[in-house]
């Protein structure tokens, strides 16, 4: 028996004999502080040890897995100037060999004495081999010890951590705190779930006796983790009914006035957006939309209208934007759309400086500025409206939680419209945003020709820039996208410098201009505006151009490092063509050795068109607080459910959570205070991540 120390769940890690702050570093990597954190740790995977095959067993074609011990690893290339990393990995009855393509990252992953666990395909060249096997890095003491059942949790691991380090320090922590861990669902969730009891799940989920019982274990936390994300928007959603709102009517003058002025008619999805947010806005509720579409759906109008609906009404309404560039784009749009409909939109972002600050300041206070675009300099300065009947968020996922409840608390109970270009699929979007009632925008504004998207190598770059010279001889402009400003000796990436420089070379007969977040208001508007005038005929730029730019003429984009960038920025990115009538081109320009998942990402970009499509392989890759919007989300974090993989049980999460708060909105009943002492735990710990 372990000597009995002073473990306790909210304890350090480094608390737990063994560890030390050096250890806890690399727990950190993995997530975890706390001892409850490690108690929470979800494996990877989990192998069954009557699954392992002795090296001698296996043949040719099997598909197999086996443990060994490394007995030489050589990294070379091959005749094709392909990398090799070549390991012999031995078992007390053979060995076989190991080879990893284009994966030269390897070589520092193994050495000699290592051991491993390899599964794959078999195969045959010379001898027995594995090509490409999936491999973890495991302690000797696992493949010795038989102790509990025959399956192991295969943990995430960081460099200087072996699944033995962590597997020995969950028993020591199971072993002394695990009778602290309070149960966190009713009796009656449970059994109507057939959920496992919260000590047992975890128990299983590091010593299982079976894979059935460690899948039972995963499926427990997941539950957990859907059901409170649902709850705390069921509250949410529950707490804003019971609010009174402005019932705003939709008399018809300026909106009338601007729809006649609009040179295009709504679409459809436009069309059906626009009556129901009339109808939230009538109810003399709270308005909590979201608007959803995929880039250049033409969600702008759509806001326009409700701004419009909210002033017509006497109330004032701001728009808020994630950049300044962008701020600045609606305020040179909006200003010119609705200058027949006698609107004035006035800016204020933080570059909003001296005496036009002060200004501006003072017609948002007595309501001489109806119409206020802005960023979230709005929220940080001390800015009080005289009326706002409106706030509209765009680009809602760059924004958190606390930036939008500021926005609106800026108003007594105003209507509230985001608006989102990270289209999920409505069940999702229903369950991810069920505090929010959702219109989806699924059609594009007629006329809009196609974007071509096309990876293109280093080497291949000089035919692809006389394609672009065609294309821009006859008219149209292109931007030129890199991840970094200045060169870095750090990171070894192009800088708009450079870039800037190529382009220049390359394309001695077009006017090349340059933006990015260093520029001032000033600087960047007169660029954006000659840009826009078809002055510069090239935009080379940082993604200040990410969201929302919108010129119809820009055909052609051509990303550096495309690898830099996420799915939804990408596609963020690839929103700014295919704007106008003319067919538009996407190049991607690797230049380097990207991972193969990476290539695979990008190559799926390369693909795929449809935002609906994009966003829901990033929400599988990232996780859906890093794509739809993570700072500040103040709602827990999703990180062991899979939204498809575990769709049902989401879903079902969903149902009970909002089931509960129909019947017991304040979570006051006797038999649902374990849910409430959870969600005091839950607040507690974002207290503690806020400070911290
Ligand atoms: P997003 O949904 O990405 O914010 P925008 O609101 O910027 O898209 O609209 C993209 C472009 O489409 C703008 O130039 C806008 O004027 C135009 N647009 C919007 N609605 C229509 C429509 N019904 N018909 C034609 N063009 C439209
Ligand atoms: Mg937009």
């Amino acid at each position: 028996m372990t000597k009995k120390t002073f473990l306790r769940l909210d304890s350090p890690v480094q608390y737990i004999k063994g560890i030390g702050p050096k250890r806890s570093r690399y727990f950190e990597k993995v997530g975890v502080t706390t001892v409850d954190d490690l108690i929470h740790l979800v494996a990877r995977r989990y192998v069954d040890h009557s699954t392992v095959s002795k090296i001698a067993d296996i043949r040719i074609n099997d598909q197999a897995t086996v443990i060994g011990k490394a007995q030489l690893v050589e990294a070379r290339r091959t005749r094709k100037h392909m990398s090799l990393v070549n390991v012999v990995l031995r078992d007390e009855t053979g060995s076989v060999v190991l080879k990893w393509f284009n994966r030269p990252d390897l070589k520092n992953k193994f050495k000699r004495g290592d051991w491993l666990l390899v599964s794959g395909k078999v195969s045959f060249y010379r001898r027995q081999q594995f090509v490409n096997p999936l491999y973890e890095l495991i302690g000797e003491e696992e493949i010795s010890q038989k102790k509990r059942g025959s399956v192991f949790p295969i943990y995430p691991l960081t460099e200087g951590l072996s699944i033995w380090d962590i597997r020995r320090a969950v028993r020591i922590a199971l072993d002394e705190c695990l009778g602290d861990v309070a149960e966190t669902l009713p009796e009656s969730v449970i059994a109507k779930n057939h959920l496992a009891p919260l000590k047992r799940a975890l128990q299983s989920l590091h010593f299982p006796v079976s894979l059935e019982e460690a899948d039972a274990a995963r499926k427990r936390l997941v539950y957990d983790e859907f059901f409170f994300f649902e709850l705390i928007l069921a509250r949410r959603k529950a707490k804003l009914q019971c609010k009174a709102g402005i019932a705003f009517r939709d008399n018809g003058e300026l909106t009338k006035r601007f729809r006649e002025s609009l040179p295009f008619t709504l679409t459809q999805g436009q069309t059906q957006a626009v009556e129901k947010i009339v109808t939230d806005m009538a109810r003399p509720k709270p308005m909590n939309r979201l608007l959803q579409g995929d880039v250049g759906s033409g969600k702008t109008v759509v806001a326009l209208y409700a701004i419009l609906v909210a002033i017509e009404n006497g109330y004032q309404a701001v728009l808020m934007a994630p950049t300044e560039i962008l701020a600045e784009q609606h305020y040179i749009v909006l200003h010119e759309m609705l200058q027949s409909v006698g609107v004035t939109p006035y800016l204020f972002t933080g570059s909003t400086k001296g005496k036009e600050r002060t200004e501006v300041i003072d017609m948002i206070a007595s309501g001489t500025a109806k119409l206020i675009l802005g960023t979230h300099a709005l929220i940080e300065e001390d800015i009080t409206f005289k009326n706002l009947g409106l706030a509209v968020v765009d680009e809602q996922h760059r924004f958190g939680v606390m930036q939008r409840a500021a926005l609106v608390n800026k108003g007594v109970n105003p209507d509230f419209l985001v608006l989102s270009a990270t289209p999920i699929p409505r069940t999702l979007a229903l369950t991810l945003y069920g505090d929010l009632d959702i219109s989806i925008i699924k059609e594009k504004p007629p006329k809009r020709g196609e974007v071509i998207t096309k990876i293109v190598k280093e080497k291949d770059k000089k035919a692809t820039f006389s394609f672009i010279r065609d294309i821009l001889a006859q008219g149209r402009q292109a931007f030129v996208i890199c991840p970094i400003i200045e060169k870095s000796e750090k990171l070894e990436l192009k800088s708009v410098q450079e870039v800037t420089k190529e382009i220049t070379d390359a394309f001695p007969n077009f006017s090349v201009g340059v933006i990015h977040g260093r520029l001032n208001t000033k600087e960047r508007m007169h660029i954006m505006n000659e840009y826009r005038l078809g002055k510069i005929e090239i935009l080379v730029a940082t993604t200040v151009v990410e969201v929302g730019v919108d010129i119809p003429n820009a055909t052609i984009m051509l990303i550096e490092h495309p690898e830099r960038f996420g799915l939804a920025q990408l596609h963020q990115l690839r929103g700014r063509i295919g704007r106008g009538a003319q067919e538009s081109y996407c190049f991607l320009v690797l230049n380097r050795y990207v991972q193969p998942e990476t290539y695979e990402r990008i190559k799926f970009f390369e693909r795929n068109n449809d935002g609906f499509a994009l966003a829901q392989k990033d929400i599988r890759l990232r996780g859906p607080g890093e794509v739809l919007g993570k700072r500040q989300h103040g709602l827990p974090d999703i990180r062991v459910g899979d939204l498809e993989y575990d769709r049902e049980l989401l879903f079902q999460a969903r149902d009970d959570a909002f089931e509960l708060i129909k019947t017991d909105p304040n979570i006051s009943r006797p038999e649902n205070e374990v849910i409430k002492a959870h969600l005091r735990n839950l607040a507690d710990r974002a207290e503690l991540l806020r400070i911290g």
